[in-house]
């Protein structure tokens, strides 16, 4: 029969690479904790309105790109395209900033979306995510971002960009919407059919477009910064002074937007040379409006997200991907299968005394048992003759410089305790 292939898009998570997943988890996790964010986990799909209601129908997420399909019962469902929104719903729905004014949450977990795949670009990718619900203030701008930078730094990762932007308060933005469809019409001739499209429904995005004629016409297009109010460009001004004062180096960037609708104020993103076209490994801002947009009551908040196999890919560029310390400490090498039980009853104590831990299920030959403790690099093997069976004793080898000893399995037993 025909073999069946994974989802196009989709990778396996293969058991030789695990470790490095367990690393970054581990380190995030870690890191996380020292900022006092604590962990969250919402379902991996959502009723298709969180989505809709959050992140634009304008948007390429929501227009083309969401796994979206109706379930047995008829609801509109979707595979989660993105953290942010769901967290968002799950925090109104179980009332999780009421306790406390401010709230420290991070995610980890698989995201879907509908992309032409190709290198760092998948359709099931994963993303580590944090956000600092609650406060309006730089404050909080400059805390998420020095998180990011903390993680970052904490596997390794040291050269990359971060650059930033504003896009201010929702009158700036109008503001500098108008400002820029206005220009952008009058240079509409000298556009791509891709950013004429834009310009109609999300104009914002054309300052995203790497079209070289787009590019040009970009170069003269007014800045969103000169259309920020006082009280946006404060917010703005603080975020970068802090950012400067502890010393975090970023650019800013007048054309970085991102591409959801619910972000105002700050935006940011790290982008890394190792990447190739897809050179964002990281991104977020502030989200000002998105907890009344999905029903809450208005809160302010910021946040950003990590693609996790962009960073691994950045790791293996660098020759940073941590080395797998896994290691096997007793192979079992049984020369009569009769001593299985005998074997694996002295296995699991070891087991209980944290030692790892194998026993031959295979009723191989003493040699070729021999052979596959060498190769899974056991660091002993531990022999079972008919005297070990008979006198309750047991028989080490040290794999390492070959020398044996036979002892008591009580007395080796109480060695370890
Ligand atoms: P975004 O939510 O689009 O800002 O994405 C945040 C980060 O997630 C990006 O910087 C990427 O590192 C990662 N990411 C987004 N989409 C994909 C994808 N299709 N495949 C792999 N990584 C992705």
């Amino acid at each position: 029969m025909e073999k069946i292939q994974a989802i196009r898009g989709t990778k396996d998570i293969l058991p030789e690479n695990i470790y490095q997943w367990h690393f970054l988890f581990d380190k995030f996790n870690e890191i996380s904790n020292r900022f006092n964010y604590t962990e969250i986990r919402t379902p991996i799909f959502e009723k298709t309105e969180v989505f809709h209601r959050s992140i634009g129908e304008a948007t390429d997420i929501v227009n083309k790109e969401m796994y979206t399909f109706t379930d047995k019962g008829g609801e509109s469902v979707t595979l989660r395209p993105e953290a942010t929104a769901a967290l968002v719903r799950s925090i109104i729905q179980n009332s999780l900033n009421h306790e406390s004014p401010i709230l420290r949450l991070w995610y980890f977990g698989p995201f879907f979306r509908y992309e032409r795949p190709q290198k760092g670009r998948l359709r099931q990718f994963h993303q580590y995510g944090a956000e600092l619900i609650g406060s309006p203030n730089p404050e909080a701008d400059i805390e998420i971002i020095l998180l990011a930078i903390e993680l970052i730094k904490s596997i390794g990762i040291n050269g990359y960009t971060l650059l930033i932007n504003s896009l201010g308060n929702e009158q700036s933005r109008a503001n500098y919407r108008i400002a820029l469809i206005d220009y952008l019409k009058n240079n509409s001739e000298n556009l791509s059919t891709e950013s004429r499209t834009r310009l109609e429904v999300n104009p914002l995005r054309v300052l995203d477009s790497k079209d070289e004629n787009d590019l040009k016409v970009l170069e003269n297009a007014p800045a969103i910064i000169d259309s920020l109010d006082s009280e946006s460009r404060t917010h703005f001004d603080m975020v970068l002074k802090g950012l400067e004062e502890i010393g975090i180096n970023f650019e800013i960037s007048n054309k970085l937007v991102r591409g959801l609708d619910y972000y105002s104020h700050t935006v940011f993103e790290f982008r890394s040379n190792y990447l190739g076209s897809q050179d964002s490994f990281g991104g977020g801002g502030r989200y000002d409006g998105l907890f009344e947009q999905l029903g809450g009551k208005a809160t302010p908040a910021v946040g950003f997200a990590f693609g996790i196999e962009r960073l691994l890919l950045i790791l293996e560029q660098i020759g940073g991907l941590p080395i797998n310390n896994q290691h096997i400490d007793y192979y079992f090498i049984l020369q009569k299968s009769d001593y299985y039980n005998y074997a694996q009853n002295i296995a699991n104590k070891l087991r209980q005394l944290g030692k790892s831990v194998v026993v031959e299920i295979l009723r191989r030959s003493f040699k070729a048992q021999m052979r596959e403790a060498n190769k899974i690099a056991a660091r002993f093997a531990a022999i079972v003759g008919e005297s070990e069976f008979l006198e309750s004793t047991i028989t080490l080898k040290n794999l390492n410089d070959s020398a044996q000893q036979t002892m008591s399995v009580e007395a080796f037993l109480n060695s370890l305790k």
